[in-house]
């Protein structure tokens, strides 16, 4: 059995022999926060445009700066101004943040290193050539490539695009993830369920998991455990590239999901990883869909989710697989659990002085979805540990609203 790195790998592997699959569209900059960029995003002209002025101060020739002395100031330019005529010997200028150099000025010196009277500027400290000052072209060259296919919009991308006036970009198109649930004992949100029935909260959490990892949920509703209405619904799952059910893909008497969709021409990479909650995990493809089969119970459903199906969004969309967001803790207290499989347990990390601690939370296992409202991250038991001591450094996975 794949343990939970190897089978993202796998999902990796398998999606990256058809990455880039998906279509594009153009958007404008405002809209596409998130989105795979589809082009490449070049500088329009040098950045800084001139030499560029990062401190309030005057702009001076550096050798002529010495503590205790004084220069004439022979004027002020602020941001946006054309600099105007050169530095003539024994003057200075006063400058803004952001503004051009003059010519002849190679130092700006910080206005709380000067001091002022009249048009006399007199200096605490000597100067440094170059001190304070951003050359032209030295964060960007006229024509060079900024980010390219593949570059996720984040804010500081967005930025650059901006600053460049890339005002509409190509992207890819959100992938487009088809969601099914199963199960006779599940009910709409809407409902008032019977006694021994239960809501669909699964359809709710993965259709906001798919948008969080920037994907577009396809609702194409729910099935019952009967190979009938299974094969229905999965059909109209299969006209996306990805496919993801809850529920059905145990070992039960009614856990349908594998079967019909094995009669429906689908291949397995792996239907079981050594994880707890989500042992039961199922990864195939059938035609040209990447289908998802993760077991039913809520908590095994997110964390099943949050492992393998961004990955597989990301590749598709010709970007690079993100990283798992885990980080390094201390932990809080004794943990003890079954060996040979790695556990996600719901925990919650404080960030003190030194390093976050990290305590786990009392659940009652994969159908506590309120003990993971309670979280803010998972405690990553690792597959060969029976047991967590107290202070030990472990691994936690952050973002429990990306988990
Ligand atoms: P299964 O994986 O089909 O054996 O489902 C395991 C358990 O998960 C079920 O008994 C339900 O309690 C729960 N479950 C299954 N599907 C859903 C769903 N769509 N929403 C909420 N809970 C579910
Ligand atoms: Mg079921």
């Amino acid at each position: 059995m794949l343990n939970f790195e190897q089978a993202r790998q796998k999902v990796i592997d398998e999606v990256s022999k058809r990455g880039g699959a998906i279509a594009r569209e153009s958007v404008g900059l405002w809209e596409a926060l998130g989105r795979v960029l589809a082009q490449e995003i070049c500088a329009d002209r040098d950045y800084p445009p001139f030499d560029r002025a990062t401190r309030d101060g005057y702009a001076a020739r550096a050798a002529e700066v010495k503590p205790g002395g004084w220069l004439r100031c022979a004027g002020e330019i602020k941001a946006g101004e054309e600099p105007g005529a050169a530095l003539s010997p024994g003057t200075c200028v006063q400058i803004m943040t952001g503004a051009a150099i003059p010519g002849g000025a190679d130092a700006v010196v910080m206005i709380e290193r000067t001091a002022r009277s009249n048009d006399e500027v007199s200096f605490t400290g000597p100067a440094e050539t170059g001190q304070n000052i951003v050359p032209r072209g030295s964060e960007a060259r006229a024509g060079e490539k900024l980010l390219g296919p593949g570059a996720r919009l984040g804010f500081a991308e967005m930025a650059l695009a901006a600053q460049v006036g890339a005002a509409r970009l190509e992207v890819v198109k959100r992938p487009r993830v088809a969601i099914l649930s199963t199960g006779d004992e599940i009910v709409r949100i809407e409902e008032v369920p019977g006694p021994f029935q239960i809501r669909n909260s699964n359809a709710v959490s993965l259709a906001a998991q798919t948008r969080l990892a920037g994907g577009e949920p396809v609702l194409v509703g729910h099935a019952a455990d009967r190979e009938d209405d299974l094969r229905e619904k999965i059909r109209k799952g299969l006209r996306e590239p990805i496919l993801v059910l809850s529920g059905g893909v145990s070992a039960g008497r009614y856990d349908l999901v594998e079967d019909v969709l094995r009669g429906l021409g689908a291949e397995f990479y792996f239907d079981a990883v050594a994880m707890r909650p989500g042992r039961p995990t199922v990864f195939g493809r059938c035609g040209d869909t990447f289908v998802f089969g993760l077991p039913g119970n809520p908590v095994s459903t997110m964390v099943a989710f949050e492992l393998f199906a961004p990955p597989a969004m990301d590749v598709l969309s010709g970007a690079a697989a993100r990283p798992l967001p885990l980080a390094e803790a201390r932990l809080g207290k004794a943990v003890r659990e079954k060996p040979g499989l790695t556990h996600f347990l719901p925990a919650r990390v404080e960030r003190g002085g030194g390093m976050a601690e990290v305590t786990p939370l009392g659940w009652k296992g994969s159908g506590d979805v309120a003990a993971v409202a309670r979280a803010n991250c998972f405690l990553v038991v690792p597959q060969g540990k029976e047991k967590l001591e107290a202070g030990e450094s472990v691994s936690i996975l952050l973002q429990k609203d990306l988990v």
